[in-house]
């Protein structure tokens, strides 16, 4: 099992860098075969905590008895009835769809069910525009969101994501989309008077509105926590959106798909900030990772907009949304999620690691900030000119937390943890030493280099 990798015998494509450097990554053995609770274990029997659940979806941990029986049943019972399409779908998606409205933000009584999070958003961009066609404002189709946010996979879902590098590689992308300068600092407090960005930051959407014409923006489409780089808005921002949508007829859409489902220490970020969207797209917690499933929740006012004379309805949708297997395991979450203390477990293990790491890394001068809400935390590294920290330092901090045990995620400068819900504080305790060693030790070396 411990031969190296050989590449004429893998077929499978996969993973964020060339395949020729399979044989670098390690050796057959590392494929993973099983997990339990917060942990994996590969094909060699070695175990490690899972500190970016799957990714960040496994919320509820591996090898739940409850969820996989109900996948079983489902399973036996009916395995597949079509959503889109006849009128006849499953009595479970249907359940579920039920369940899901119960538990979630005021408001958001409607829900169309997708089969992944990209599907969630780009059926939502449709919905927001063709809700205004529907309305007599067919030029209502402009699309905005932050720079540096991140939405999706499909063509559209990338373009509203605000990443000059995707759009390059990838385009020409599809017109109509707009990209607001991110807050210019977590303490903006949106007064002209205090605040560095000397009320730049508001302003800023305000001043793109105006220039398109509030005529033609149909929605804004915003991630509650940033989540490419774990950026926590400033106090006040969506409240500060919700209100400048309002003003300007704009429909707000929350994009949910890491957010929800307790990762910030609340059922969604919608309840966590007090800000109620027009659409909100989930995925990834919604089934914990067991199956592949999306939902899109709005409103009562955009639903009617769909129904009626002279209204074209709304037929956007794949084969497999809303699978009764998938369903099934959303209720059985949605469940474990109404019996056990998953919430605040992660509010509360959070909050430790956070400060375990704070306090470890205070004095690591490759560490800029640990960041982050609820079980989702970010520590962003720079260099000692203040410049990001480059990939390489990233992968040698991911590859020295495997060799320790321990799974972590990174994206651009930020290594990022995102455990499952239901860590234990021993294990807080543990994740959080062996990353602040590792950082430490990635620094020393740094350091010595650029002597
Ligand atoms: N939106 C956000 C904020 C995401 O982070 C992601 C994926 O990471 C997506 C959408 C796309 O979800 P999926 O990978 O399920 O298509």
């Amino acid at each position: 099992m411990d031969e190296p990798w050989n590449l004429d015998e893998y077929p499978l494509w996969h993973g964020a860098g060339p395949m020729s450097l399979l044989a670098q990554w390690g050796s057959p053995s590392k494929l993973l075969v099983r997990g339990d609770g917060c942990w994996v274990e590969d094909a060699a029997g070695r175990r490690y905590f899972d500190a970016r659940a799957g990714i960040c979806n496994v919320a509820l941990g591996y090898s739940r008895r409850d969820i996989a029986e109900a996948m079983y049943q489902q399973a036996l019972d009916l395995p597949f009835a079509c959503a889109i399409r006849y009128e006849r779908p499953a009595l479970t998606t249907v359940e579920y769809a039920k369940a899901l409205v119960a538990r979630a933000p005021q408001g958001l009584t409607r829900v169309r069910l997708t089969h992944m999070g990209s599907a969630s958003v780009e059926n939502a961009l449709l919905m927001a525009r063709l809700f205004f066609k529907n309305c007599g404002q067919p030029e209502k189709r402009h699309i905005l969101s932050l720079q540096g946010s991140f939405h999706g996979t499909t063509l559209m879902t990338m373009t509203a994501s605000g990443d000059d590098q995707l759009h390059a590689l990838y385009g020409p992308v599809p017109e109509g989309f707009h990209y607001v300068p991110k807050p210019l600092s977590r303490e903006c407090h949106w007064c002209a008077q205090e605040c560095a960005c000397n009320g730049r930051c508001s302003d800023a959407i305000e001043q793109l509105i105006c220039e398109l014409g509030p005529e033609n923006v149909a929605a804004f489409i915003i991630e509650p926590v940033m989540g490419s780089r774990v950026i926590v808005l400033p106090e006040g921002y969506l409240h500060k959106v919700r209100s400048l949508c309002d003003k300007y007829n704009i429909l707000l859409i929350f994009d949910e798909v890491v957010t929800a489902f307790g990762r910030l220490g609340a059922m969604f970020a919608a309840d966590l900030f007090g800000v109620t969207p027009d659409i909100m797209c989930l995925a990834k917690g919604i089934t914990s990772g067991y199956a592949t499933l999306g939902a899109v929740l709005t409103t009562e006012r955009v639903f009617a907009g769909f129904d009626g004379p002279g209204k074209v309805h709304f037929a956007n949708g794949s084969s497999t949304d809303g699978h009764p297997v998938a369903c099934a395991v959303g209720l059985a979450v949605l469940e474990a999620f109404a019996r056990e203390n998953v919430i605040a477990n992660a509010q509360q293990q959070g909050t430790r690691l956070k400060a375990l790491l704070t306090e470890n890394v205070h004095d690591n001068p490759l560490v800029a900030e640990v960041r982050g809400l609820g079980a989702y935390i970010g520590i962003e590294l720079v260099r000692s000119d203040g410049t990001w920290a480059p990939l390489t330092i990233l992968r040698k901090i991911r590859t020295k937390c495997e060799e320790r045990g321990v799974l972590v995620h990174y994206t651009e400068n930020t290594v990022i943890l995102m455990p499952p819900l239901i860590i234990s504080e021993n294990e807080v305790d543990m994740v959080g030493t062996i990353v602040s060693e590792v950082l430490q030790e990635v620094a020393r070396k740094e350091v010595a280099l650029q002597r």
